[in-house]
């Protein structure tokens, strides 16, 4: 088993991945920014450095940093969480190359699913089902892009090979606005990712966002841990998520999830993943794979039992993924809230000191939070600071939890989304479950439009 993991990453992750460690008998460190010395997790670490200052690209993104880091606390492995590093093929090539175990796929892995044209050319292979689309690159030739777009049928969406977080996409519907959008997104993506690559895609109106879980170990084995639905996002951001997806049969879920588990194999994956999907009409769109822990991996937890962290660990140790697909038994329902700190109305961030901080309890109910009264925000991050996950024997029953839940968190001090969450939770479409990507923002436009405000 692994000794002593280095966390890089900070807030609510760092904490989940630290008590997963503790509960393996590993030791931690933690490591921070100078505006992160008041974090949790860096209290209960084992170790802690700080790695520089407040801004991210000068401490969580410092590659030598961390590494050295890693290095004087004689640390075995790294975990990356989510976002920062943990995408990022050089980064765990780096670490590999220093020495130490990067927990996550390998780097070769990391950089194919980072390149969204070559993650769905190997998914195809796999035989993954996809977006109808131009199966690679588009060219300079415009003729042949507007033949492209004509086979596909409009609408069609724009994306750039390189980009992420719902950056670098543009939908054309006119064969007009064709050329002249392939060229902006083409600028786009040179800007922002360094890459002006761009493929095309048929844009599905109304999908669902659903996604299957998988573990692999590496060495030949993988098991899926059922899918998640994600379709309660504003701006491609999530703010709802729920596992078991609504309507989705036993037999549909069989059959997605095998071929992700044999796509897993295919690619030599290893460590935790997730394939995400559009979901239209009854079929799935495959449209990325994200190589680490997910904020929603929660959702997943609850209903399978299954310990993805821990997971994620022992595959790092080397060990054999001893879970079959039989041992996953998917119990009731569960959905987490994604608690910002941000305004309710105007979704700008507020961070400030935490005066008084009261997490709800009860049975079902998990909060993975760093939040502590006294706790003071640092305006340097997303404005996430936790997420408060609730689980029950079938769907009514986690939403009649999360509603208590929720009525009974206090967050003094700062503004967060808990009344646009407690909205969410009692809205009649939500509740009757299965609704759209578009779902949340259209009701969020509705209430703008009707003056209705959630802060007070
Ligand atoms: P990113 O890596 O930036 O998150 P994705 O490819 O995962 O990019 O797409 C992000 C979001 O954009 C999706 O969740 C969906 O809302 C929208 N989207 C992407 N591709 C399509 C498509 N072909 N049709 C409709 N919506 C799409």
């Amino acid at each position: 088993m692994l000794e002593k993991v280095l966390i890089a990453n900070r807030g609510e992750i760092a904490l989940r991945v630290l008590r997963a460690c503790h509960a393996l008998g590993i030791k931690t460190v933690a490591v921070h920014s100078t505006a992160d010395r008041n974090l949790k997790h860096v209290a209960m670490a084992d170790e802690a450095v700080c790695i520089g200052p407040a801004p991210a690209a000068e401490s969580y993104l410092n590659i030598p940093a961390i590494i050295a880091a890693a290095e004087i606390t004689d640390a075995q492995a790294i975990h990356p969480g989510y976002g920062f590093l943990s995408e990022r093929a050089d980064f765990a090539e780096q670490v590999e190359r220093s020495g130490f175990v990067f927990i996550g796929p390998t780097a070769d892995v990391i950089r194919l699913m980072g390149d969204k044209v070559e993650a769905i050319k190997a998914m195809q292979a796999a035989g993954v089902p996809c977006v109808p689309g131009s199966d690679g690159p588009l060219s300079d030739d415009g003729d042949a892009c507007l033949a492209t777009a004509q086979r596909i049928g409009y609408p069609v969406i724009i994306k750039a090979a390189g980009g992420g977080g719902g950056r670098g996409m543009r939908v054309v519907h006119t064969e007009a606005a064709l050329l002249n959008s392939i060229a902006m997104t083409r600028a786009e993506a040179k800007a922002a990712f360094g890459n002006d690559q761009v493929y095309m895609e048929k844009f599905l109106e109304n999908p669902r966002h659903i996604e299957i879980q998988v573990l692999a170990d590496g060495q030949g084995h993988a098991i899926h841990l059922g899918e998640r639905d994600c379709s309660m996002q504003r701006r491609h951001q999530k703010v709802v998520e729920e596992a078991p997806a609504p309507g989705l049969t036993a037999a549909q879920r069989e059959q997605i999830g095998r071929v992700c588990v044999e796509a897993c194999v295919r690619i030599g994956y290893r460590g935790a993943g997730t394939f995400e999907f559009l979901y239209e009409n009854g079929r799935f769109y495959f449209i990325e794979m994200n190589t680490r822990i997910q904020v929603e991996h929660p959702v997943t937890e609850l209903i399978t039992g299954v310990d993805l962290v821990r997971e994620q660990l022992m595959i790092a140790a080397g060990e054999k993924l001893r879970l079959q697909q039989g041992d996953i038994v998917l119990r009731g329902h569960a959905i987490e809230c994604r608690i910002n700190a941000e305004d309710p109305d105007s979704f700008m961030p507020s961070p400030g000191t935490v005066s008084l901080y009261h997490p709800p309890g009860g049975p079902g109910v998990r909060v993975d939070s760093h939040l502590y009264s006294g706790y003071r925000i640092p305006p340097n991050y997303d404005s996430m600071v936790g997420k408060l996950i609730t689980h029950g024997i079938d769907r009514e029953t986690a939403i009649a939890r999360m509603r208590i839940a929720l009525g009974e968190m206090v967050i003094d001090g700062i503004r967060t989304n808990i009344p646009l969450q407690q909205r969410i939770l009692a809205d009649a479409g939500f509740r009757q479950g299965g609704q759209n990507i578009h779902y949340l923002e259209k009701r969020i436009a509705e209430r703008k439009d009707k003056g209705i405000k959630l802060g007070s």
